[in-house]
C-alpha cells in the first residue's frame, strides 16, 4: 500500500517558509497601534473573534486578515479611530503581501532532490488568497520544482476530493506534507491518504488540534528528514 503514492502534495506557509511569525508580529504591532482601547490580549481576543466571523464569507489570507484588523479597530474604539489610523492599518496588513520569503531549512535541496529523482509528482496544496499566494511561491524561487499548483479556499475534505479529482489519483495516492494536523493531515487520513506532520514553532490558534498517531502519518521534525523516507528505497515507510 505504501508504494501507491504518486502524488506528493506540499502545505505552503510554514511548511516551505515561514508565515505566522509575520502574522503575529504585525498583529503586535496592531495592539500597539490600538493600545488605548485594550490590552494586547483583549485586542487580539478581539481581532481573532472578528476574524472567524469573517471566515465564511472571506475566507484566509492576508486580505481577509485586512479587513478584519478595520473592523475590530471600528468596533473596539467605537467608531472614535482616526482615519490616519485606519490608513497605518491597511499598510500593516498590505506589508503582508510583500514579504520576503524565508525558506525553511533543507526545502530547497529536497525538493530538488525530489524533482530529480523524478518517481513523484511534486504539488503545491495551499490555502489562502489565489494572487498572494502565487505571489509568494514566485518570490520563494520554487516554482521549478511542482507540477501542479493548488490554491483551495479551505483545506477541507471535500476541497481534497476536488484536488484529487484534477490530479486524477486516488486518496492512497497521495502523500500529503504539512505542518498544520487539523488542515493538512487530518482531512487527507479521513479521506485514506497518507500524512507527514512537520511542527512549525507558532501555530495560528485557529489551526491548534490535539496531536494524535496514526497507522498512515509520520512526523518529522525538520524538512529534510523526508529524503530518507521517501528516496532510500523503492517504498515509504509507514
Ligand atoms: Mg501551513
Amino acid at each position: 500500500m505504501n508504494q501507491s503514492i504518486k502524488v506528493i502534495a506540499f502545505d505552503a506557509d510554514d511548511t516551505l517558509w515561514s508565515n505566522e511569525p509575520f502574522f503575529q508580529e504585525v498583529e503586535k504591532q496592531y495592539a500597539d497601534l490600538l493600545k488605548s482601547y485594550g490590552t494586547p490580549k483583549e485586542i487580539s481576543a478581539a481581532l481573532f473573534q472578528t476574524e472567524m466571523g469573517n471566515l465564511k464569507l472571506l475566507g484566509y489570507g492576508a486580505k481577509a486578515f485586512t479587513i478584519s484588523m478595520v473592523e475590530t479597530a471600528l468596533r473596539i474604539s467605537e467608531q472614535k479611530i482616526t482615519a490616519n489610523d485606519i490608513q497605518r492599518i491597511v499598510h500593516l496588513g498590505k506589508s503582508l503581501l510583500q514579504l520576503p520569503i524565508d525558506l525553511l531549512p533543507g526545502v530547497k535541496d529536497t525538493l530538488k532532490t525530489l524533482k530529480e529523482n523524478g518517481k513523484y509528482k511534486l504539488v503545491v496544496a495551499t490555502k489562502g488568497d489565489l494572487l498572494d499566494q502565487e505571489n509568494k511561491l514566485e518570490r520563494s524561487g520554487l516554482s521549478p520544482y511542482f507540477d501542479h499548483i493548488e490554491v483551495m479556499s479551505d483545506k477541507t475534505e471535500k476541497e481534497y476530493i476536488r484536488m484529487l479529482n484534477i490530479l486524477q489519483i486516488t486518496p492512497s495516492e497521495l502523500l500529503m506534507v504539512g505542518n498544520s494536523l487539523k488542515s493538512d493531515i487530518q482531512p487527507v487520513l479521513t479521506l485514506g491518504g497518507y500524512g507527514i506532520h512537520i511542527p512549525f514553532e507558532v501555530m495560528w490558534k485557529h489551526e491548534v488540534v490535539d496531536t494524535f498517531t496514526h497507522e498512515r502519518m509520520k512526523q518529522i521534525k525538520r524538512f529534510d528528514d523526508l529524503l530518507p523516507l521517501l528516496t532510500d528505497t523503492a517504498t515509504v515507510h509507514f
